[in-house]
């Protein structure tokens, strides 16, 4: 077992050309794509243009890559860090196992012909312990879905959509939804999430002319949302067929399966679904007469799995299966110990621009959201202690430092302390401060950070909360005692009452705050998305044998780029290399511009 870290199969291509700071960057020299603008070109558009990588100097992609880069797993504190520390060589690129062996990987640098190369677990846990398995940071960051406004559901309506006869306008009814006629509410909630998604916008207006997935059939099962709807028709615009189910059975936005349905995507999910539905939505996107899928996109491994015992042939045309979450990563690392991936598939979860989205921008903002929907606080003059000063730390701390609070840090590792204390803040002992603040957040991975010790002598009216590893932070099954009142006070805000009367304010239970109760920024999805569309191109143009039946992470190269066609949201202007400067740094011109251990 090993985690591959590889050039991408496809050959990047020179961006050039006015830049659309609407839509993002239409790319590519094809006909009408383009890309950059005032900036100088940008690494490559994967997969988009064979006659562009065609284009590109010799070796183009072939530059110095990765060194060590382990999986980060909240389930393997060994393995929450990224970059391995231990590099080999900035010319190679490595294979790392989670136990962080290094091996070289292959290093051939193949180019992609999009538009010519058409071709082609055990008990399951109940309905709520599903979730929780599938858990993930990512699908945990969608899980907030779950509660977003579905304002045309009727809960009136309780006939199962197993037993409705629903066609839409077309006459197709390969769909089964709450309600197709809830298709025109969806299809406002896609629109706006296209506003926050520019790199996929800009995915397709380069698809017009090209097709990298012509001939794909994408079977997926992720939340289904706006954004998860913006991601499909993206897919669709670049000439693949799909069929989706939900990967959780709260999460699915009606009103966007409707809209979905409407134009044409068998979607099989609806909010609400019982254990047996859940598993009905996934067979009818899998056991369908005459289409076979030949990508997988899943998130929490669920339909991995479904495939794997019930229709194992269908591996024989499956070019690849793209995986989200950091548990169904997981499980395709155990397939793949255990010799049975029978695919090559591509862990996004761990790609680095994921990663800082999920953990330190996206936390920098919801921290400050979660605590305000639930406590109406002001943060200013109020003393907070933040223990961890990992990714999610960092952005916690900085959000709240700007809004004025007196932020202490709590660490167990001397270089992120220091780090805290260079940017200003007090490293303390929790024990010291445990008495005089207002707010307690943790952020470790780690468990019983906050004991009932600390909670008994928390002041009066103290907030706790946890935007670290799901509900083990803060223990709180030690306040399940007797002498203690427990008082919900509203949606995900507990108070806890001491016998005299000293209360404590406990959010969302000690489970993650900002899923529990905030949203996750569009913005943040984008990123994740594109990495998905991205590592579907990948895997389903890579030339046979280019990828093993192995787990990869998306090619440095491709995650740069994933960045690259988000800056144009903000009217950014890249630098160039000069021919003598890529020459000095030993970099190709187009990227990768790292080494896969670099820490960014
Ligand atoms: P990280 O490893 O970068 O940071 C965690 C930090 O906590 C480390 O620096 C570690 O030294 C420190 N730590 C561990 N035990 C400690 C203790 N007892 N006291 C004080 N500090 C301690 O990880 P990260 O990326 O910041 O993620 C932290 C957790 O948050 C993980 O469990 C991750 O899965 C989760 N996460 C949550 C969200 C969210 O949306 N809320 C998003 C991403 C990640």
């Amino acid at each position: 077992m090993s985690v591959q870290v590889a050039a991408p199969a496809v050959e990047l291509k020179e961006l050039s050309g006015p830049m659309d700071k609407a839509a993002g960057p239409p790319c590519g020299p094809g006909p009408g794509v383009s890309c950059g603008g005032e900036r100088p070109p940008l690494s490559g558009c994967p997969g988009l243009s064979a006659a562009a990588a065609a284009g590109l100097p010799p070796g183009a992609a072939k530059v110095p890559q990765a060194s060590a880069m382990k999986r980060s797993d909240p389930h393997h504190p060994q393995h929450r860090h990224r970059d391995g520390g231990d590099s080999g060589g900035a010319a190679a690129e490595a294979l790392v196992s989670p136990d962080g062996t290094v091996t070289e990987a292959p290093r051939t640098v193949k180019k992609i012909q999009f538009a010519d190369q058409k071709q082609e677990f055990n008990k399951r846990p109940t309905k709520i312990g599903r979730r929780s398995l599938s858990r993930s940071i990512s699908q945990s960051s969608t899980d907030s879905y779950s509660s977003a406004a579905s304002y045309t559901d009727s809960s009136d309506d309780e006939t199962s959509p197993r037993d409705k006869q629903q066609k839409n306008s077309k006459g197709s009814s390969d769909f089964c939804v709450k309600n197709i006629k809830q298709a025109e509410f969806g299809r406002r909630e896609i629109e706006i999430a296209e506003q926050e998604m520019p790199a996929l916008m800009a995915l397709r207006k380069r698809a017009q002319g090209e097709k990298p997935l012509a001939g794909a059939k994408i079977v997926g099962c992720t939340h289904i949302t706006a954004q998860t709807a913006v991601l499909m028709e993206t897919l669709g615009a670049l000439g693949a067929q799909c069929r989706w189910a939900a990967c959780n059975i709260y999460s699915t936005l009606n009103e966007v399966a409707a809209a979905l349905a409407e134009s044409g995507f068998p979607v099989f999910a609806w909010k609400g679904e019982s254990e047996d539905d859940f598993w009905w939505c996934i067979d009818r996107c899998v056991n369908v007469e005459g289409w076979q899928p030949n990508m997988i996109l899943d998130d929490g491994g669920d339909l991995t799995h479904w495939i794997y015992k019930k229709y194992p042939n269908m591996f024989k045309k499956i070019k690849g299966i793209v995986e989200e979450s950091v548990t169904g990563v997981h499980r395709l690392y155990q397939l793949s110990k255990a010799g049975k991936l029978c695919v090559p598939a591509m862990n996004v979860n761990d790609s680095v621009t994921k990663q800082k989205f999920d953990n330190l921008y996206c936390c920098r903002e919801s921290i400050l959201d979660g605590l305000k929907r639930t406590t109406d606080m002001m943060f200013g003059g109020k003393q907070v202690v933040v223990c961890g000063y990992g990714e999610v730390g960092k952005g916690c701390c900085a959000a709240l430092k700007a809004m004025g609070s007196i932020v202490y840090v709590t660490e167990i590792d001397p270089i992120c302390a220091l780090q805290a204390c260079m940017d200003g803040f007090r490293l303390v002992k929790l024990n010291e401060v445990i008495r005089q603040v207002d707010i307690v957040i943790t952020c470790t991975g780690n468990k019983n950070v906050v004991t009932r010790e600390h909670l008994d002598r928390m002041k009066n009216s103290c907030i706790v909360c946890n935007m670290g590893h799901s509900n083990t932070e803060i223990d709180v099954a030690s306040l399940r005692t007797p002498e203690l009142t427990w008082e919900r006070v509203r949606s995900q805000v507990d108070h806890v009452i001491w016998p005299d009367g000293k209360r404590i304010v406990l959010l969302a239970e000690g489970r993650l705050l900002n899923l529990s109760c905030s949203t996750v920024p569009t913005f943040v999805l984008s990123i994740t998305a594109t990495t998905q569309a991205l590592a579907l191109i990948e895997l389903y143009n890579a030339p046979e044998g280019r990828y093993k039946q192995d787990v990869y992470l998306l090619p440095k190269k491709m995650d740069e780029y994933v960045a690259s066609l988000h800056l144009p949201t903000f009217d950014a202007h890249l630098t160039e290399l000069t021919d003598e400067q890529a020459k000095y740094l030993g970099l190709n011109k187009n990227g990768p511009f790292k080494p896969n251990y670099y820490r960014y």
